[in-house]
């Protein structure tokens, strides 16, 4: 081990890991997961034909079945359990929007190490023991909501579970408190900034220095907005409830990708249509192996989330590979006139325009046979009251930039700030009128 690695202020020693350490590592506990997970009814059926101990190198996991949303969904409740029931000892489950649900289990065990990890990741990013720590993340079903709040206490942190919503409280918890650290849904940051500026506060006047964002893809330009409203850094976070729920992936200091947690996982990128592997630093589908659980291990599960590899080692020295920021869900992409477009795309383009407000709506249309796309913006107040001439131009200036991204010739509305509707959760920006 070098002399600089052992400076790097870590909590636990897995993150200072080679990658040769980490390979073998992720060998070893590949094999026992497979073995594990032949005790579900699911799995005894899918890996019938694999003997753990045939796996020489990890390369073979692409001979393995994927595990998709609907195999947990058929599964649901208990077609993934590994143990018996009376080991379990918390259940999630996925906010079942479209579909039905899907459920998590975890034993003790499962619980302790997903807390360890989430405080791996809270202490990666500078945040102490000293810190107070203010939840904003809904509680509940949701992973967003305890993951936090466990990883939180297990580094020793006051932690307040204030949920989602109420802004007017959440400020007063901020300032009563002197909450230094947040974790936040980045829409809902950008929602609570404003409430801060109407009741007259400056969220810079508090003593808050980190905020932990996640749970949705969000753009740089997102980021950055956070932290000049704020004057908090903001560090990006990614889990989801099938590999525990936050924890899976989080940024260090360098804010420059996630660091992925290879002792607990095993990620792979693949070509959403093929399923084949993509190479190094192309966007592709993640997939997911669980490397360490115990009650319900998945093996190679789709997320449908968009990323890619960040080639290269990280400033910071920890060798765990980093993946870029979701650009979206697999499911998001639309297409339009035969391109394949991803809302984020449109986001990155109009967030790095400081007359944009903070909302935006694609909406796809149809007129006579063609297919258009109009996308509503929210123009800042200042900007708005300007003359005719200055919103022409801005007009012209996103038309311009987005037909260079995605070669698509869009229709743009400048809109008043706050006419689009407001979202507190997760979200919605594009509508689709062609059917
Ligand atoms: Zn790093």
């Amino acid at each position: 081990m070098g002399t600089d690695m052992m400076t790097i202020e870590h909590l636990h020693q897995e993150e200072l890991l080679s990658r040769d350490e980490l390979h073998d590592l992720q060998l070893k506990r590949l094999r026992k997961t497979l073995k594990t997970a032949s005790a579900s009814p699911h799995y005894a059926r899918t890996l019938a034909c694999i003997d753990p101990e045939d796996i020489r190198s990890l390369d073979q996991v692409r001979d393995l079945p994927f595990t998709t949303k609907e195999d947990l969904r058929r599964g649901y409740p208990f077609g993934f359990l590994a143990r018996d029931p009376g080991q379990m000892i918390r259940m999630h489950a996925s906010s079942g929007t479209t579909g039905s649900p899907t459920a998590m289990f975890y034993t003790a065990g499962d619980v302790s190490f997903w807390a360890d990890l989430v405080a791996r990741c809270m202490h990666m990013t500078g945040i102490r023991a000293e810190d107070t720590f203010q939840n904003l993340s809904g509680y509940g079903l949701f992973t967003g909501g305890l993951g936090m709040h466990y990883g939180a206490e297990r580094l020793g942190c006051l932690t307040i579970p204030a949920g989602a919503g109420n802004s007017k409280r959440q400020i007063k918890l901020l300032k009563d408190f002197k909450v230094s650290c947040i974790h936040i849904i980045p829409s809902y940051a950008l929602h609570l900034f404003s409430v801060f500026r109407e009741s007259g506060l400056d969220p810079r006047d508090l003593n808050l220095r980190i905020a932990l964002i996640g749970a949705e893809p969000h753009s740089e330009e997102i980021r950055t907005r956070i932290e000049e409203l704020s004057g908090m850094k903001a560090y990006n976070s990614y889990g989801l409830s099938e590999m525990n729920g936050p924890g899976v992936a989080f940024e260090c200091r360098t804010q420059n990708g996630m660091h992925l947690w290879e002792d607990a996982f095993l990620a792979e990128i693949i070509d959403p249509k093929t399923g084949n592997p993509l190479p190094e630093g192309q966007l592709g589908e993640l997939v997911l192996t669980s490397l360490n659980r115990e009650g319900m291990p998945i093996v190679r599960y789709r997320t449908r989330d968009l990323t890619r590899f960040i080639p290269g080692t990280c400033a910071c020295g920890r060798e765990h590979i980093r993946i870029d920021r979701i650009m979206g869900r697999a499911d998001d992409m639309f297409i339009l006139k035969g391109v394949n477009i991803y809302p984020m795309q449109v986001e990155q383009i109009l967030m790095s325009m400081p007359e944009v407000g903070q909302n935006y709506l694609i909406v796809l249309e149809r007129e006579g046979f063609i297919d258009q796309m109009r996308i509503k913006v929210e123009v800042r107040d200042e900007f708005f009251e300007e003359d005719m001439r200055v919103l022409k131009g801005l007009a012209q200036k996103i038309t311009r930039s987005l037909q260079q991204e995605i070669l698509i010739t869009p229709k743009v509305d400048l809109v008043e700030h706050r006419s689009l509707p407001r979202t507190q959760g997760k979200a919605e920006r594009v509508q689709d009128r062609r059917k």
